[in-house]
């Protein structure tokens, strides 16, 4: 157990009370899996320190100071964002903000369990604010041991105010996000929630700078495809490896009098900024092919799951009837990084010169399926394409899931552009 000696002896000293009486209390209340904050502060009302902490305020502190090492801290600065979200935890419904705040120094975020009424553009004074590490950063907690003041004085930040953003510069774990968007696409779905079946919408949404994915979980009538509308309250999470937006019972949806532009074209990055991106719904590297992975040509699915099967055997389902289809996973370098971009059945029929038919066909002439992986190869290694789709990173590495695949022939555009890209990075 993590020094709950040391942490009880100091609660004692600071309560006033026996040493032996609060640590078997702490014990007994960390046992039961309470966050070791979260026992002490109960601890500190049972023996009546009244709700504002412990001891002193802490040290007021500059946020570009603040990092996950300091416990608790006392910070001006200006609200940035204010996101409401509803979480579960330990079986039961709470809602919090959640947003940034922001001094002349820095940013950070923070998580408010209780209601302080926070408006974006308000400077406040949070005293003993706890501090967590949260996405490998510091993040402040304002707690029921928080005390929040809001000043008369305006900080001066150098930041925007209010959560507004562009599609393009939203990342996993943004909240309290406004976005102006055009719905492209939008479907209905049941799904098996934690309350049982729940309906939600999803699909694509964008603006002029980017698309993303997005799913409603508490589904707004505005939002149908080709609507343009303006979302509040939203929050981003990664989804398959890119940046979602996540629409919920918090958010207000308006419909726009005016149309917001989808943008036609995706942002092209080389291949190791789209990897240092982390993910991306929409993107457009240009590459040479250097190699085509096994597992592509004629393959063979289960028909249940849609999975890879070997001699009919799939891993969930067992002895199976296989189907069969189309696959290219070809390495694409551009001398900044390698992807590996997926082609579905259509674009691998493209590059083949033919479908699934004319592979099998081919595969049976030759008494080897290998020849369709073969003559895949033989027309793209060595040659340049400009590939769109979505670039997921996980544990099986960097995939990009292509949309458009398309050969570079001697097009001084694309040339221009994909030296531009290189040249950037
Ligand atoms: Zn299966």
């Amino acid at each position: 157990m993590m020094n709950l000696d040391n942490e009880a002896e100091e609660l004692a000293s600071t309560l006033g009370v026996d040493k032996t009486e609060v640590k078997r209390d702490l014990e007994n209340l960390v046992s039961y899996s309470v966050p070791l904050e979260e026992a002490k502060q109960s601890l500190r009302r049972k023996y009546g320190d009244g709700d504002d902490g412990s001891g002193p305020e802490p040290e007021s502190k500059d946020l570009a100071e603040i990092t996950p090492e300091d416990s608790n801290v006392t910070v001006t600065g200006r609200v940035l964002s204010v996101g409401k979200r509803s979480i579960r935890y330990q079986g039961a419904d709470h809602t919090i903000f959640e947003g940034e705040i922001a001094d002349e120094t820095g940013k950070l975020s923070y998580t408010a369990w209780e209601d302080f009424d926070l408006e974006p553009g308000e400077t406040i004074q949070a005293g003993n604010a706890g501090v967590r590490e949260w996405e490998d950063s510091a993040e402040l907690n304002l707690g029921e041991s928080t005390s929040v003041e809001k000043l008369e004085e305006t900080l001066q930040v150098p930041y925007e105010i209010g959560g507004d953003a562009a599609l393009i510069d939203l990342e996993p774990g943004d909240r309290g996000v406004n976005a102006e968007v055009t719905v492209l696409e939008c479907d209905r779905k049941v799904i098996d929630g934690r309350d049982g079946e729940t309906e939600i919408l999803s699909g694509v949404l964008a603006d002029e700078t980017a698309r993303l994915p997005f799913t409603d979980w508490d589904p707004h009538s505005e939002i149908e495809t080709g609507e343009s509308v303006r979302i509040e309250n939203t929050y981003v999470r990664e989804f398959r490896g890119a940046p979602s937006v996540n629409v919920s019972e918090f958010s207000t949806v308006e419909t726009l009098d005016r149309t917001v532009e989808a943008t036609e074209s995706a942002p092209r990055l080389s291949i190791r900024d789209a990897l240092e991106s982390g993910g991306m719904f929409d993107v457009e590297i240009v590459g040479d092919a250097i190699a085509v992975r096994d597992g592509s040509g004629l393959i063979e699915r289960c028909p249940e799951c849609g999975r890879i099967v070997q001699n009919g055997q799939c891993r969930t389902h067992g002895q199976v009837e296989p189907v069969e289809d189309l696959r290219t996973k070809a390495i694409l370098d551009d001398g900044t990084g390698t992807v590996t971009a997926i082609l579905d059945d259509e674009l691998t029929a493209e590059i083949y010169g033919g479908d699934v038919d004319d592979a099998r066909e081919h595969a049976r002439d030759a008494m080897d399926k290998e020849v369709v992986a073969d003559a895949i190869r033989e027309a793209i290694v060595g040659r340049s394409f400009r590939v769109r789709g979505t670039l997921s990173i996980d544990e099986y590495g960097a995939n990009l899931n292509a949309t458009d695949f398309a050969a570079i022939t001697d097009d001084p555009a694309d040339r221009a552009a994909a030296l531009l890209s290189e040249v950037d990075a």
